[in-house]
């Protein structure tokens, strides 16, 4: 059994005032690692040690920064079956989310080392005889939050677009997720980073968490998780005056219109709604479809989603794997219950053996019923019916959250429109709500949260701007 330790100013540790914990594999729920937590004395050294390298850190070479970033994505490259297996036993990943997931980090680690030479400031002359030079400066250390369900990738986001831009670094990953964060230690380490610029802290969100945010020596908090725990990081971090991104919840529509090829639709909404187990921010959890085709739609989906292999993460041809834990069978068993009881129609799955959720379509679903404005976080997803564009992006538009959404339409006149006024960080037009890559604006409206990640827009949240002026001739001051 792998028994995993911190990662604190370049060494791997033992806990001294944590616990040693036990991570749990979903597909079978035997324990997968032992792993060191971190307790107050080892999150103190830890942003003790960011807090120190700070200066090395800011003032290294971009190109050098640059080389560390792609060696690791080379590291992670080498060892890609060591990074899948981690994310198939730890987090239920079935195998081809697993590869997907270690080939999206290693593209992030490629696509941050290309952002260490583009942190580019500016110049103004405003002013006759006065130079204005704005430049982006890193803050200094950066504190990490993040989820149980991509969680490798969702760390990496923040972590490697954080030190490109010269920031250092602490993160606490999910209580189910640890091993993951120690693998992006690995390919930090194998990359050569210095000591103390990135660490590593797994320990519960109470006290990791919150000694994080309030900590001073923590200019900025980079979440990704739930809607609940990233207001609670907000309020703390808020009177503090900190900066923070927040990367929330979803309840992810698709506008399906009646112009659209139905069986293209099916397979757009069936990946969105059922890849990883549903267990997905941007999971297609809304579908909403225009009146004429909206039973066969929901006929063809109810097929597609009863042909989807069930099974352990570990087997090659399984589409749908373990949810993390049973605790999330129970709320999805009583959401599905809520809407049966308001008239919903149950067209396949609703069933569950162990953490193992059957991939479930609800059709008839209406704004009464909690699953329309609750996320799921698993394999469920509801029908919805529409007479016509207008009433699907009044649908559409009925909710707290404001993630990723799709529109199916061939109509590119009405797409652009609708798309302008679907409200949503992201609209994927004739593509699925699940949908993301190193370099695009990534991130939500609404309670879906604050701030984007990728590329040049994660550089432009870990940096600060300061504004520096040159008078280059004698000037007139007012008396
Ligand atoms: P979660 O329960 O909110 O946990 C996320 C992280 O926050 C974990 O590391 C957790 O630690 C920590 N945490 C919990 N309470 C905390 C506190 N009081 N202070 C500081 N940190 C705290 O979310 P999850 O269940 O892991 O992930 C699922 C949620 O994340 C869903 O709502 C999903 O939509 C959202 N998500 C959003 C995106 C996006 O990009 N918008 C992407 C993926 C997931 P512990 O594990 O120790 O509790
Ligand atoms: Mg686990």
């Amino acid at each position: 059994m792998k028994e995993v330790k911190l990662y604190i100013n370049g060494q791997w540790k033992e806990t001294v005032s944590g616990e040693i914990k036990e991570d749990n594999n979903p597909s079978d729920n035997s324990v997968y690692a032992k792993v060191h937590m971190a307790g107050e004395q080892e999150v103190e050294e830890a942003l003790q040690a960011a807090y120190e390298a700070s200066e090395m850190w800011k003032n290294t070479p971009a190109t050098t920064r640059e080389k560390i970033l792609l060696k690791a994505a080379d590291w992670m490259e080498d060892n890609i079956q060591e990074v899948a297996d981690v994310l198939m036993g730890e987090s239920g990943s079935a195998r081809k989310k697993a590869f997907f997931e270690a080939g999206f980090a290693i593209d992030i680690f490629r696509a941050a080392a290309g952002e260490c030479r583009r942190v580019f400031g500016e110049v103004q002359h405003q002013n006759p005889g006065e130079m204005s030079i704005i430049h982006h400066l890193p803050l200094g250390v950066v504190a990490g939050i993040a989820p149980f369900n991509f969680p490798i990738v969702l760390a990496l986001k923040k972590v490697a677009f954080a030190i490109a831009a010269g920031n250092t670094f602490v993160l606490k990953p999910a209580s189910a997720t640890p091993v993951s964060g120690a693998i992006i230690a690995k390919a930090l380490e194998a990359g050569g980073l210095p000591a103390g610029v990135f660490n590593l802290v797994p320990g519960s969100g109470s006290t990791v968490g919150n000694k994080l945010i309030e900590d001073k020596r923590t200019a900025m908090v980079a979440f990704t998780g739930s809607t609940g725990v990233g207001r609670d990081i907000a309020e703390k971090a808020a009177p503090l005056f900190k900066k923070y991104t927040l990367e929330l919840g979803g309840k992810s529509p698709m506008i399906l219109l009646k112009d659209f090829d139905v069986d293209q639709a099916v397979k757009i909404a069936g990946f969105g709604a059922f890849f990883h187990q549903g267990q997905i921010c941007m999971c297609n959890s809304r579908i909403i479809v225009e009146e004429a085709i909206y039973d066969e739609f929901c006929e063809k989906l109810t097929a597609y989603a009863k042909k989807l292999k069930i099974g352990s993460a570990y087997e090659e041809d399984t589409d749908i794997g373990p949810l993390i834990d049973i605790k999330q069978c129970d709320f999805i068993d009583k959401q599905i219950q809520n809407a049966l009881d308001k008239g919903a129609r149950l067209m396949t799955g609703g069933k569950h053996e162990g953490n193992y959720y059957e991939p479930t379509v609800l059709a008839d679903v209406t704004n009464d019923m909690d699953i329309f404005f609750d996320e799921s976080f698993g394999p469920v997803t509801s029908v919805i019916k529409a007479k016509d564009a207008e009433e699907a992006l009044k649908i559409c538009n009925d909710n707290k959250y404001g993630l990723s959404s799709a529109l199916l339409t061939n109509d590119i006149s009405k797409a652009m429109e609708l798309s302008l006024r679907m409200e949503a960080g992201m609209v994927h037009i004739n593509g699925a709500t699940v949908n993301d890559n190193s370099t695009v604006a990534f991130g939500g409206v609404k309670d879906s949260g604050v701030g984007r990640e990728g590329g040049q827009y994660s550089i432009e949240e870990f940096t600060e701007k300061k504004w520096i002026t040159v008078q280059y001739k004698p000037f007139e001051l007012p008396f």
